[in-house]
């Protein structure tokens, strides 16, 4: 077998059997496929699909490149969350500590930034001092105690997933169904919780554009996770605009804890609450996830978290060096913000990587003045730019600008929480 006829094979539309797959997987890990090769053969999938037997056979393959966590020493319903990606998705930070606060065990392994989506292991990093690398026995002993932890897979686990995530992330093959629900699927079934719940999103901001495909794309996943003996849900939300008032690193992290401590945006607030709230059945848990968020629960969980990962919070967050107004050219209500153009300057800002090799700048992001459903004069500030420099921040100021999409009359902010995928 060679990868150049695996390649053309799947360039010229055919299904590819199991062996195939892991011929390619191995010989990617072994260095015997070259990252060109890879990419090519990534983006014939992204042109000509998967059937669901390939996908499964492709998700089993990454699940078995690497070590599965063993989790049944901890007592309880482990329930995961995994968002497919989204611009401002901070909601793992709010609904992860919150579920855990009402009772769950929450062992939680997240990605980082991809594309013009951010990464909640990014974000986390944000706060000084603070480790997303932990080994199998303090993520499980934190998961005891605390009911949460937030971490990176290990080396170990899923390694192939990890390869082709940073090789999709900068050779615009992120946008495959089959290779989204693989990717987060490897990952849900050898972090080893005994249900997911699954963050579809769906729009302009997301991988998948529309409800239909982002429906069918939580389908596949919710089949992947039972058919491996996992309870699965999926909520399908929308990613058209932002979610919440900030995107980038650092300005999330402080949104986030906002929102714990009972204030903070309402819509971001409620579908963290619905989120949390599907993790608290998923585990036969009956709580009353508003009130725990009123009564500072989740926020208490999420500083334990922090600082059980070395997090200082005390120290401060990082904050960019300037800031930038971007203001509004006339009046109106704004009827969207378009949610690309917001990531995709957040990118150029820093706060996520064009190549494998760049670093992140937790300070750099985008603070939204004006949201959906508000109304704006000219002259006001629809948003500030945070920025390492001021070259930087001119450069992304048109841009952002432009994303503001304004109507001559009142407009009412669209449902956030589209559909409910269950088997
Ligand atoms: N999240 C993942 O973990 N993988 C993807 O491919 C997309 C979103």
């Amino acid at each position: 077998m060679q990868a150049l006829e695996i390649i053309a094979r799947k360039r010229d539309g055919s299904e590819h059997s199991e062996d195939e797959i892991r011929f390619l997987l191995n010989g990617y890990l072994a260095g015997t496929v070259a990252d060109y090769q890879m990419a090519a053969w990534l983006m014939a999938v992204c042109t000509r699909g998967m059937t669901r037997s390939e996908t499964l056979a492709l998700t089993r393959a990454l699940v078995e490149s690497g070590e599965v966590l063993d989790l049944s020493d901890i007592e309880g319903v482990k329930v995961d969350k995994h968002s497919t990606g989204g611009v401002g998705d901070k909601v793992t930070l709010i609904a992860a500590p919150l579920a855990a606060a009402c009772g769950v065990k929450v062992p939680k392994l997240s990605g980082r930034a991809l594309a013009h989506t951010g990464g909640t292991l990014d974000k986390l990093e944000s706060v000084p001092g603070l480790t997303v690398d932990l080994e199998p026995e303090r993520f499980k002993r934190q998961v005891r105690e605390i009911g949460l932890a937030v971490a990176a897979q290990s080396p170990r686990m899923v390694p192939a997933d990890r390869a082709l995530y940073a090789l999709r992330d900068v050779t615009a093959t992120v946008p495959s169904l089959p290779l989204i629900a693989s990717s987060v699927m490897s990952k849900k079934l050898a972090a080893g919780a005994d249900a997911i719940v699954l963050d579809v999103k769906a729009g302009r901001g997301a991988f998948m554009p529309d409800v239909p495909s982002a429906v069918e794309l939580a389908r596949e996943m919710v089949d992947l996770g039972e058919s491996a003996g996992r309870r699965t849900v999926a909520l399908v939300t929308a990613m058209d605009n932002p979610l919440g008032r900030t995107v980038g690193n650092a300005l999330e992290v402080a949104e986030a804890l906002e929102v714990l401590g009972g204030g903070g945006d309402a819509e971001l607030r409620d579908v963290s609450v619905v989120v949390a709230g599907e993790m608290c059945r998923l585990a036969g848990i009956d709580a009353d996830v508003e009130r725990v968020l009123s009564a500072g629960g989740g926020r208490e969980t999420f500083e334990r978290m922090l600082t059980a990962q070395g997090g200082r919070l005390e120290a401060g967050l990082p904050e960019a060096a300037v800031r930038l107004e971007v203001k509004a050219e006339a009046g109106g209500w704004v009827e969207g913000i378009d949610a690309l153009e917001v990531g995709l300057t957040n990118l150029a800002l820093g706060a996520g990587r064009l190549r494998k090799e760049d670093r992140i700048d937790p300070g750099a992001g985008i603070s939204i003045e004006r949201g959906v459903g508000e109304e704006v004069r000219a002259g006001d500030v629809l948003a500030v730019i945070h920025a390492a420099s001021s070259a930087l921040a001119e450069a992304a100021a048109p841009r952002l600008r432009a994303a503001w999409r304004l109507a001559a009359a009142p407009v009412e902010r669209p449902p956030h929480v589209l559909e409910r995928v269950a088997t």
